[in-house]
């Protein structure tokens, strides 16, 4: 499929299943050598992360464990405004390696806040690893470990991303025409 169109907006095929498999594949080989020993905590970052999430572990093959949590956001009582909460992590983290796996990053707000909760919980270390990175976003300095693609400001869909709550089951990525 060339095009597809979500809700209001036509998108156009931007990065194939081949291109995602084999990056991913790549990303898990490089893991696999990196954190050998480490028995590493694969922490996924839900909704977004889920299809990413799936096919990168099944490329694993050193001892790991993972875990599924989520960024909330909601309005704060302080003049900061918005505020972002982490759910859903039940499991001890201190003295762990622990590779957060994103389906973008943006800004990189919302990892910047993510790893400054899970750093004040003392893990040994922290690693990013992200599909897509949009490296012209980016506001705050992050050491983004692993990543699949550097893609420009564009807005995408597919493998995961939403476009208002649609679009997620689509096998390939997306870029809005
Ligand atoms: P950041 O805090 O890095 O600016 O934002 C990260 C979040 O913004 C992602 O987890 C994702 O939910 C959303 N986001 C940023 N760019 C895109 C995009 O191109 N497509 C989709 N579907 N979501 C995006």
């Amino acid at each position: 499929m060339e095009n597809v169109q979500v809700k209001d907006k036509t998108f156009s095929i931007f990065l194939t299943e081949e291109q995602i498999k084999a990056r991913v594949q790549e990303m898990a080989t490089k893991i696999n050598k990196d954190l050998a020993g480490k028995r590493p905590l694969f922490m996924a970052v839900l909704n977004g992360s889920f299809i990413f999430a799936a096919d990168l572990i099944r490329q694993i093959d050193i001892p790991c464990d993972i875990t599924f949590v989520r960024m909330a956001s909601y309005i704060g009582t302080q003049s900061t405004g918005r505020v972002k909460e982490l759910i859903g992590l039940n499991e001890v983290i201190e003295g762990r390696t622990v590779v957060v796996l994103e389906d973008i990053i943006d800004t990189g707000l919302t990892m910047r806040e993510l790893v400054s909760i899970l750093k004040a919980k003392h893990p040994a270390e922290i690693r990013i690893a992200s599909l897509v990175v949009k490296p012209d976003s980016l506001k705050v300095e992050l050491d983004i470990n692993y990543h699949c693609f550097d893609i420009p400001n564009k807005f995408i869909v597919g493998y995961g991303l939403d476009y208002d709550g649609e679009g997620r089951n689509l096998p390939a990525i997306y870029a809005v025409v």
